[in-house]
């Protein structure tokens, strides 16, 4: 036999095809008024996508594997003496490449993440759903380690189908048990090294050295997140992505007739079918494009929510192109408008939008986690009354908040920015000092002489520390009674206390 003759190749596509017209995945034939996965009883309809070699997955590969490796390292990479990324929830400190953010600095998350969904957004606009087919996580540890394990032990889409179908057997029992445990096992070491994220290796280390009702909070995380872990890549899957994840739900919204997608040429591929291989359309019809689908779906049916653009269509379909010697790309990225015949545009008002939000958002991010100082000191007004008037002084109380977000000792020493006559303060001469990590509230109390008052002013603070140049500055307001009434009824009309 010639394998290179395509009417060998045809003939070999042919018994493809047949072989997959007995499988269930075959009677089941997708379409865009169903979910395939979801039987019409509800039941689940559980999938077995077909292998697929090409340039996309082995790309894919790659970047998963890229991905899981630096989830797997960050802990590790220290930085200015913390985990490169270390969520220290306890101490209620996040350290981000060595940037180290209080709770206090959290409003810059809100510019962070902004710009991070605007970026999505903008990606989105310009490429699709590239981040799901490519980088999410739910695709990267199912696509490249459970379905790899599952491959490896219970072998190929078709034999896992009959395995599916097949009595309970020992074999079947053995593979199953050892499947599992596998899955078991890949979870709790995901869920580990996620908890490590918030509690550093070092303390998960330690911990893992004691009982579990020593650390009953932390076991009972681990454990139920590992539970979701086993329940999601084991049975879960791609409902997930079609059933769960939002962010399919409103693509829709994100992307238009020039977004670059996997879609499939109809122009070029139909009419379809096998009997006009050497005639009109290119698409033989072989259905290979569905059976490698994770979702399950028809590319050919057009761009549908399923579809979170993993590319393995693109792959078999290049083969099977190959295979009967016509060009490549009859499933391929390119927009809906390109595939109408008319001209892709990058810039369109849309793409210019979610880029102008998505610097803003970066920039404005950027900015202030540059401006993120080591120490920080912040002050609000005790609760309660405004002021409070004595026999001799007009009192304002402040809470003042130390908080030192190093490693080394931090000390503070208060002064007022210029001298008011008649103004003091208590404890303004003591030097605040906090422990590595530390945080305190301090009451500030300030007061003015009566007799000096002569109505609200602004307040300066200077704050002087070791670990900075430059010192902070806290603008306050000295609150009081109107100067007149507080000369007239000194003694009557006024808030007391002793
Ligand atoms: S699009 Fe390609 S893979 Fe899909 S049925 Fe047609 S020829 Fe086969
Ligand atoms: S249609 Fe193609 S790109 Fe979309 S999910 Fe299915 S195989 Fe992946």
């Amino acid at each position: 036999v010639n394998h290179n003759d395509w009417k060998y190749q045809n003939l070999e596509l042919r018994l493809c095809s047949l072989a997959q017209k007995i499988q269930p995945m075959k009677r089941k034939k997708p379409n865009l008024d169903t979910v395939t996965t979801i039987n019409k009883d509800g039941s689940r309809f559980f999938l077995h996508p077909a292998d697929v070699k090409g340039v996309f997955t082995a790309s894919r590969r790659l970047v998963g594997y890229v991905l899981i490796l630096l989830f797997v390292a960050l802990p590790w990479i220290q930085v200015n003496g913390y985990p490169a990324v270390f969520l220290d929830t306890l101490n209620r400190r996040f350290h981000l490449f060595g940037f180290t953010l209080a709770a206090q600095d959290l409003w810059i998350l809100f510019f962070l993440v902004t710009g991070l969904a605007f970026t999505l957004f903008f990606i989105t606009a310009l490429v699709g759903r590239i981040w799901c087919g490519w980088v999410c996580p739910q695709t990267v540890y199912l696509e490249h380690v459970y379905r790899r394990i599952e491959r490896l032990i219970e072998g190929d889409a078709v034999q896992r189908r009959r395995l599916d179908r097949a009595p309970w057997t020992a074999g079947k029992v053995i593979r199953r048990l050892v499947k599992h445990i596998l899955f078991i096992g890949v979870s709790l070491v995901i869920a580990h090294i996620f908890l490590s994220y918030f509690i550093s290796l070092k303390e998960l280390w330690q911990v893992m050295h004691h009982k579990p009702s020593e650390h009953l909070g932390l076991f009972g995380f681990v454990a139920a997140f590992t539970l979701v872990l086993y329940g999601n890549y084991t049975w879960f899957r791609e409902q997930l992505c079609i059933v769960i994840c939002p962010y399919g739900r409103f693509q829709s919204a994100l992307i238009d007739a020039h977004t670059v997608n996997i879609g499939y040429d109809a122009r070029r591929g139909e009419p379809r079918g096998a009997k006009r291989l050497n005639t009109d359309g290119d698409c033989i019809d072989c259905g290979q494009c569905i059976q490698v689908c994770p979702t399950g779906i028809d590319i050919r049916n057009g761009l549908q929510m399923e579809c979170i653009g993993c590319a393995n269509c693109i792959d078999v379909c290049n083969t099977v192109m190959k295979r009967v010697g016509r060009p490549v790309g009859l499933i391929r990225y390119d927009s809906a408008e390109a595939f109408s015949g008319g001209n892709n545009r990058w810039i369109r008002p849309r793409t210019l939008f979610y880029g102008v939000f998505l610097l803003i958002g970066i920039s404005v991010a950027s900015f202030s986690i540059a401006k993120i100082t080591p120490v920080k000191v912040t002050a609000i007004r005790m609760p309660g009354m405004t002021y409070y008037v004595t026999d001799h002084v007009i009192r304002n109380q402040y809470q003042l908040r130390f908080i030192n977000k190093q490693n080394t000792e931090a000390h503070f020493r208060l002064s007022f920015s210029k001298d008011i006559p008649g103004l003091s303060a208590a404890g303004l001469d003591q030097e605040v000092i906090l422990p590595p990590m530390g945080e305190e509230p301090r009451v500030f109390v300030v007061m003015m002489d009566k007799h000096q008052y002569e109505g609200p002013f602004p307040l300066e603070l200077t704050i002087q520390t070791t670990e900075m140049d430059s010192s902070i500055v806290l603008k306050l307001d000295f609150m009081g009674p109107d100067v007149r009434l507080m000369r007239e009824h000194q003694n009557l009309s006024l808030p007391r206390s002793n």
